[in-house]
């Protein structure tokens, strides 16, 4: 088996040396010649239905199919080692896919084990796209389940508290009701649900997997038979993922395995900083043992990852602290080269209902790859003038 770092260099390149090409071509048509009425009728309606074009098929529109995205969508499917992978235009885009085509059976609730992504919470919560929700913590899966339970949803490690969930017991509760993993804290180099027998795995792949912030993406690894549901809900529903992103974030992918190991390795660095810091109350990082005390990293994960979460003594002091940085830039959003700081309860969970919005102490950084002794001097200036 090939390893994830040659993986992540070459997958979705193949056929470039026939092209005569090396790098990936950026394919902009909307729209493709037809052969026929008869054959372009075909093709369309094998993608309309979440097909894929065969060898030398018409592609007939880009909102049914486009080559670069592909490109992009093989490299995914590699590295989580799934058969499939769906890009869209957003983690959002493709998390509203996953649960239109979870709800296509009539099968309207989900359970939500909690925390999640504040956009998530938000969407379930509010039932906007036609679900019942119930939100539960990682052990209250197998009471929540119903008959018309049709998905359980779960982020590990989880926004923004950084908690693990066991995917193996989750999983196992869950039953044959097929659950989705978002993995976009993880990456597949820490971590690849689908061993433990998960049905999809998604990304916001406008963090890690682009790892730049400069493109906006959304994508769902998974087996051919939800792909092809899902490729169906995207042909209809129009949340497609385009050209230009799709090369930036396929290109994106072949750094990922150093990105996310230099990253770590700073956060590990800059959490033991926090950690011994007077004036940080807590930290929340899977790497400190008291943030894993099922002991999933270096089981589930092989390694916890570069965000970390820190509580102050108190929400006024919080809320100074992003206004204080230099270096650090007071941003949402996470996975890119540089380092942003946030204020969930402010911000990224402001929907999310009171019961379990985070601590308005808490802050979460997303480290990058600068050197972690200037990100810690800039922390340490921060919570300092501000005390
Ligand atoms: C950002 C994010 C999303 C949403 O993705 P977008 O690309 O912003 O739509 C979903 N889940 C997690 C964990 C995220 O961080």
């Amino acid at each position: 088996m090939t390893a994830i770092d040659t993986l992540a260099v070459h997958a979705g390149r193949t056929g470039l040396t026939e092209q005569g090409v090396h790098a990936v071509p950026i394919d902009l048509s909307t729209t493709a010649p037809l052969p026929s009425v008869h054959d372009g009728g075909l093709a369309y309606e094998q993608m309309a239905t979440g097909g894929v074009p065969l060898d030398g098929q018409s592609t007939v529109y880009q909102r049914l199919w486009n080559p670069t995205v592909a490109r992009f969508e093989d490299g995914v499917a590699a590295l989580e080692g799934a058969a499939q992978a769906v890009g869209f235009a957003s983690g959002m885009a493709a998390f509203s896919a996953v649960l239109l085509a979870a709800q296509s059976e009539g099968k309207t609730h989900v359970v939500a084990v909690r925390p999640l992504y504040g956009g998530t919470d938000h969407v379930l919560a509010s039932g906007l796209l036609g679900n019942q929700v119930t939100f539960v913590k990682a052990d209250g899966v197998r009471d929540a389940l119903r008959p018309d339970t049709g998905l359980v949803v779960v982020e590990t490690p989880a926004n923004p508290s950084l908690d693990l969930v066991d995917l193996n017991r989750l999983v196992a509760d869950a039953a044959d009701v097929p659950v989705l993993v978002d993995n976009t804290f993880a990456t597949p180099i820490l971590q690849q649900p689908l061993k433990h027998g998960v049905a999809m795995v998604l990304h916001s792949a406008t963090k890690f997997l682009g790892g730049h912030g400069d493109a906006m993406g959304g994508v769902v690894a998974t087996s051919a038979e939800w792909a092809t549901r899902l490729r169906r809900v995207r042909a209809v529903t129009g949340g497609i993922l385009t050209p230009w992103p799709a090369y930036l974030l396929h290109r994106g992918l072949a750094t990922l395995p150093i990105r996310v190991r230099a990253q770590q390795d700073h956060a590990h660095k800059i959490a033991a900083a926090l950690a011994s810091h007077e004036l940080v109350a807590k930290v929340y990082y899977p790497g400190l043992p008291e943030c894993d005390p099922l002991h999933l990293v270096g089981t589930q994960m092989s390694g916890p990852g570069s965000l970390i979460s820190f509580d102050l003594e108190s929400a006024e002091h919080a809320e100074r602290i992003p206004g204080a940085v230099r270096l650090i830039t007071h941003a949402v959003s996470l996975g890119g080269i540089d380092t942003l700081i946030q204020h969930p309860a402010g911000l990224t969970h402001r929907p999310v209902a009171p019961e379990a919005k985070p601590q308005a102490r808490m802050l979460r950084l997303s480290i990058g790859l600068e050197d972690p002794a200037d990100i810690i001097d800039d922390l340490v200036q921060a919570l300092e003038s501000t005390r």
